[in-house]
């Protein structure tokens, strides 16, 4: 039987935290078994914001590496960067022809990003929504992977196909969403999503040293004052991160946690431990591969040679509908 094609995209941000790992790689990985995947490098939508575009390329090679290395397969599935296919710029052009001004101005992701940027309010971000559903529609996606707060996103781009299709006939394939449980990932702060930016993340690549350093800050229950209180691990993130990495520790953390039998430096400290031996394969193959640095751009494009072979495809279909001589 055939396998559905998924797609999923994501901006190159350079190294990848945990919370990249958990709230999207490892889907990645697992889907490759059951679907024919297509995951692409972003980088135009990456100019929207036009900071850091000198960092373009190491960003894109080390998001690169670090998906690779947690198991992103280039010979089960399709990975490249988005530039390097440019018939989605062709049919960005020709999928804005039919999305109505007011779609684009009246979406809260675009008033959000005027929001953050009111310096530069470029046309690329009204767009960005219709250059998303060009990435998506370009390589025939049946579904694409989303949590419950990108919904709407996807419902945009199923709306363009709607309306290309009415306009034109059957030729872009409307994708379904594959609503996936993303776990919520908080930062060292436990207040806030990791992130980046907030520097409250801890990278996929960092040394067993500097995952140790990171995570003795992490924030722990507010109540817990003195280790002879009984703590609440249900409030604490340093619990959370327990249940993703410690899974043979964690009933046993719960109650000595409950009992006050354990203090939060060791409680910590086994953290660190656990989280430096999961990850530790994978530090093992990123530095590795990081000995050649030509060879992810050579995955990369070969990836992108695979790509354009749909592309090509769709784009020439599309160009006859519209009646493009
Ligand atoms: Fe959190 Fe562990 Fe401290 Fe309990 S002992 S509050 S789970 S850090």
């Amino acid at each position: 039987m055939k396998k559905g094609r998924v797609f999923s995209g994501a901006r190159p941000t350079g190294r990848q935290h945990i919370g990249n790992y958990l709230g999207a790689i490892q889907n990645y990985v697992a889907l490759q078994e059951e679907y024919e995947c297509v995951y692409c490098v972003v980088d135009l939508h990456a100019l929207t914001t036009l900071t850091d575009t000198d960092k373009l390329r190491a960003n894109t090679e080390e998001m690169a590496l670090d998906w690779l290395a947690a198991g992103m397969d280039p010979q089960k599935s399709i990975i490249f960067v988005q530039s390097h296919v440019p018939q989605v710029t062709e049919l960005h052009t020709i999928l804005s022809m039919v999305t109505p001004m007011g779609w684009l101005t009246r979406l809260p992701t675009f008033k959000e990003k005027i929001r953050i940027q009111p310096d530069n309010v470029n046309y690329g971000l009204l767009g960005y929504p219709v250059l998303m559903a060009a990435d998506i529609t370009l390589y025939k996606a049946d579904s694409v992977p989303v949590g419950e707060d990108q919904a709407p996103h996807l419902e945009f781009t199923r709306e363009i196909v709607r309306r290309f299709n009415f306009h034109f006939g059957p030729v872009l394939v409307e994708p379904q969403m594959k609503l996936t449980p993303f776990p919520r990932v908080m930062g060292l702060d436990g207040v806030n999503k990791m992130s980046k930016s907030l520097d409250n993340h801890i990278e996929l690549a960092s040394s067993p040293e500097e995952i140790e350093r990171r995570v003795m800050t992490m924030v722990t229950d507010p109540q817990r004052r003195y280790r002879t209180d009984p703590g609440r691990p249900e409030v604490c993130n340093v619990f959370a991160f327990h249940g993703f990495f410690s899974p043979k520790e964690v009933e046993a953390i719960e109650s000595e946690c409950k009992g006050a039998l354990v203090g939060c430096v060791d409680c910590k400290r086994a953290l660190a431990r656990n989280l430096a031996q999961s990850l530790a394969p994978f530090r093992e193959k990123r530095a590795e591969m990081a000995r050649d640095p030509d060879l992810v751009w050579e995955i990369l494009r070969d990836g992108a040679a695979r790509a354009s072979l749909i592309a090509q495809e769709t784009i020439a279909e599309v160009k006859q509908k519209v009646g493009l001589p």
